[in-house]
């Protein structure tokens, strides 16, 4: 016997197609009920709600077209994961696997990466912030270390006075691609000269070896072509140097920042239709790169540390909803169990997000907000979505890239985040946290152990 219909209050709609209503584009309103798959309903049950699902198979396809995109393109090519932009074991083994080097910007990121196998000479060490202790073991590991500004670059000429192994180095160059905002707080400037300088600094200091050249102009990149100004600027330099100095830059690192297929938050259009492909990244870089004045003998390797483009897309973020209630001026207005201290990224995007399970053809203007008993915990503003009713389920899509690091513990525990292997099988890759996590830390004294109320 077949359930029984809810009753829906009957609409009179306009017929639009392929057209932009007021919100942006029109949802696509198919319910996803399976992930890889794998039914949510049934993830949810064995895993809890909210849970991170993350996709083996897509994160090998998206890494090999993107390595593809690069090497049809360019003689000698070497990706470096980025860190920063996941740093679950699993998902870093998963690029590691793949071939890809380790990009890290502290020393926590720098011990993960050795403790997870790589080689020493495969990391490289990026960032304002690299203790003389983190220096010392990067130099004895043969890490490449690109130099952030000039007192990193003095610490380390001392280190490598005293030291027997002379540091491989790379300074990181900021410059003007015509992108506003320029990001000019790391690494030192081109167009003033301070990067020319720099070089030349390290050059006179005859103690470290001056092996690349890098940069990183900014993230969710819009524009292929800013990369293929920057290219072009790191190949003038590396020039200069061989001009001056007889020496020859062993890679050119272009740093990542591509832009992933979400949708920023003020974008008419959804980011699906205006992000450039990783081909017009590749085509913008390499051809910048050669067709520069550089002349080495051997042609640079091209490091690309792309992070977001990679992994975003592989990551779906399940959850419930938890009730429904109209806001003052009538608005409906959803609660999620999914709160921006796990789904980070809902402060820039406009995430995507779909219902689970089958709903009737209304929709409505809905404000979705999570759980925190905070005004900031906003999922979407405005989504048009069918009617969810408490206990229903959503998918939210596109959840790959810093979300898993920049989450916080606040006023909930982080759930769990399975992966998905080329098979089919499910892991568990984090497990979620439970109070002890946090307690185990703690510690109370004892004056304040015992109270009476
Ligand atoms: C964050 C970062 C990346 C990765 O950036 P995406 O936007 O995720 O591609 C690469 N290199 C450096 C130096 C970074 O700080």
């Amino acid at each position: 016997m077949s359930p029984k219909k809810t009753y829906e209050r009957p609409i009179i709609k306009k017929l639009e197609s392929n057209m932009p209503n007021k919100f942006g584009m029109r949802t696509i309103y198919e319910p996803v009920t399976h992930v890889e798959g794998h039914a949510v309903k049934d993830l949810i049950r064995d895993h809890g709600s909210p849970v991170f699902v993350i996709s083996e198979k897509k994160i090998r396809k998206n890494y090999r077209a993107a390595k593809q995109a690069f090497e049809t393109r360019y003689p000698k090519v070497q990706f470096a994961w980025s860190y920063k932009t996941n740093y679950l074991d699993a998902v870093c083994k998963i690029y590691h696997q793949e071939g890809s080097w380790a990009e890290v910007v502290s020393g926590f990121e720098y011990d993960k990466a050795i403790r997870n196998g790589v080689e020493g000479s495969k990391i490289i060490f990026n960032g304002p912030d690299k203790s003389e202790a983190d220096l010392r073991k990067a130099v004895t590991n043969n890490s490449l270390i690109h130099i952030d500004h000039l007192d990193e670059l003095y610490l380390l000429q001392d280190i490598a006075k005293n030291s027997k192994q002379r540091p491989k180095v790379a300074i990181r160059v900021n410059l003007d691609t015509g992108i506003f905002p320029m990001w000019d707080r790391f690494g030192f400037n081109y167009e003033n000269g301070q990067a020319w300088d720099a070089l030349n600094k390290i050059m006179f200091s005859g103690q470290m070896d001056l092996v690349g050249l890098h940069t990183h102009i900014g993230t969710f990149m819009l524009s292929a072509g800013a990369y293929a100004v920057a290219a072009s600027k790191l190949a003038h330099l590396a020039q200069s140097v061989l001009a001056k100095y007889n020496h020859e830059i062993k890679y050119i690192d272009m740093g990542g920042g591509f832009a992933s297929k979400n949708t920023l938050k003020g974008s008419f259009l959804p980011g699906s239709d205006i992000s450039p492909s990783i081909d017009d990244f590749a085509e913008a870089i390499t051809s910048a790169l050669m067709n520069s004045d550089y002349r080495p003998k051997t042609p640079p390797l091209l490091i690309i540390e792309s992070g977001r483009a990679l992994i975003d897309d592989a990551a779906w973020l399940l959850g419930s909803v938890l009730a429904n209630k109209r806001l003052s001026d009538g608005r409906r207005s959803t609660i999620l169990d999914i709160g921006v201290n796990i789904l980070f990224t809902a402060f820039w995007y406009d995430h995507k997000i779909t219902p689970a399970q089958a709903f009737t053809s209304y929709t409505e203007d809905t404000a979705l907000y999570g759980p925190l008993c905070m005004n900031i915990d906003v999922v979407r503003e405005s989504i048009n979505m069918p009617l969810l009713n408490k206990g229903d389920q959503v998918v939210v899509h596109h959840v790959g890239a810093y979300n898993m690091t920049q989450w916080m513990q606040f006023i909930t525990l982080r759930p769990k985040v399975l992966l998905i292997d080329e098979y089919g099988k499910l892991h568990v890759i984090r497990n979620n946290e439970t109070l002890s996590t946090l307690t185990d830390l703690e510690a109370v004294p004892p004056h304040l152990v015992h109270f009476e109320l």
